[in-house]
């Protein structure tokens, strides 16, 4: 236990009571590096409950069974001896920020010192832990000098995600920025394809980067691909069935029955006209961004018996979303 009147475990240099303290007892942290160092405290102090309440519901870390949850948080904060946190970045734009930090640490004797990129999102006035990418030891190359392009993300539930999105009338400049941070949003997620109503913006465009496979399994990150306005026609007679995901539904993943190939007509950012026969994973991401930009979601796409196994899962995922951001 720690006395108000040591210092904060976050490594501010100022007393606990005047730092983490208020946040741990339900004060909202104002910025997201003050949320970041009240975690930090918070595992130090095995303080599971802070743990999951500030974490985003769309986060890979979150789970339905809180129990197990908080007490794999216990765990580690037991099995731990944490010894300095390091700020090594910190930026915040409007609703989303990135921290860098070094956690200098020991577990079991040994040294578990990491560096992580960490995501979060402000949702009605309160920011979340979104996710990170973790390097061990001190990693100060996780710190990027670009600014943050980082847009916050429509999940599951969101109206936006529902309705027929607009055409395109100027590749202005204001697309070309919204592009630029598409592209950043979706390689921050993980994502292979974004379409502009992920991101809140009901216009038809979206991106693409599909994997392109050097040798048997082993994957390159391929180019980005921008379409806007894409007109989807002759799909192949042939289809073939494969896992999807979508960054708006986090945590659900299923087989999608899909056309094997696909032609597209569309306006590239350069303005453009172009058509191309698109085919595989290529085809497979296209024709689901954009389903998108029509108000439809993979899960629309399974079979009735699918979608009934789906549905409870989807109303938990759609209440915890509708709970943590307020939809
Ligand atoms: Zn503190
Ligand atoms: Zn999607």
């Amino acid at each position: 236990m720690t006395n108000s009147e040591d210092l904060c475990p976050c490594c501010s240099g100022e007393k606990y009571s005047k730092c983490c303290k208020p946040f741990h007892e339900g004060i909202l942290p104002k910025s997201a590096l003050e949320l970041m160092r009240s975690r930090f405290s918070a595992y130090v102090l095995n303080l599971p409950d802070y743990i999951v309440a500030t974490t985003h519901p769309a986060s890979p870390e979150y789970s339905e069974d809180k129990f197990s949850w908080k007490r794999s948080i216990s765990r580690f904060s037991k099995s731990s001896s944490f010894q300095k946190l390091e700020i090594l970045d910190f930026k915040e734009k409007n609703t989303v920020a990135t921290v860098v930090f070094t956690a200098y640490l020991s577990q079991d004797g040994h040294d578990a010192t990491y560096t992580e990129k960490s995501y979060f999102e402000k949702a009605s006035h309160k920011w979340l832990y979104r996710g990170g990418q973790l390097v061990s030891g001190h990693a100060p190359n996780l710190v990027t000098l670009a600014q943050l392009k980082i847009l916050p993300l429509a999940y599951y539930g969101d109206p936006i995600l529902r309705k027929k999105a607009d055409v395109v009338t100027d590749i202005s400049e204001e697309i070309k920025k919204l592009v630029e941070e598409m592209i950043e949003t979706m390689d921050a997620a993980n994502g292979v394809g974004l379409a502009a109503p992920q991101v809140h913006h009901s216009i038809r465009l979206f991106i693409i980067r599909t994997p392109l496979e050097k040798e048997e399994g082993k994957f390159d990150l391929g180019d980005v691909k921008v379409f806007i306005n894409p007109k989807l026609s002759l799909p192949s007679k042939e289809t073939w069935v494969a896992n999807e995901g979508c960054l708006s539904i986090p945590g659900i993943r299923s087989s999608v029955e899909r056309p094997k190939e696909i032609t597209v007509e569309y306006t590239s950012l350069e303005g453009t006209l172009l058509k191309s026969r698109f085919s595989g994973w290529e085809a497979k991401v296209i024709m689901h961004e954009n389903d998108h930009i029509n108000g439809v979601l993979f899960i629309d796409r399974l079979p009735s018996k699918e979608k009934l196994t789906l549905s409870p899962l989807l109303e938990k995922l759609a209440k915890r979303m509708h709970d943590n951001l307020n939809l």
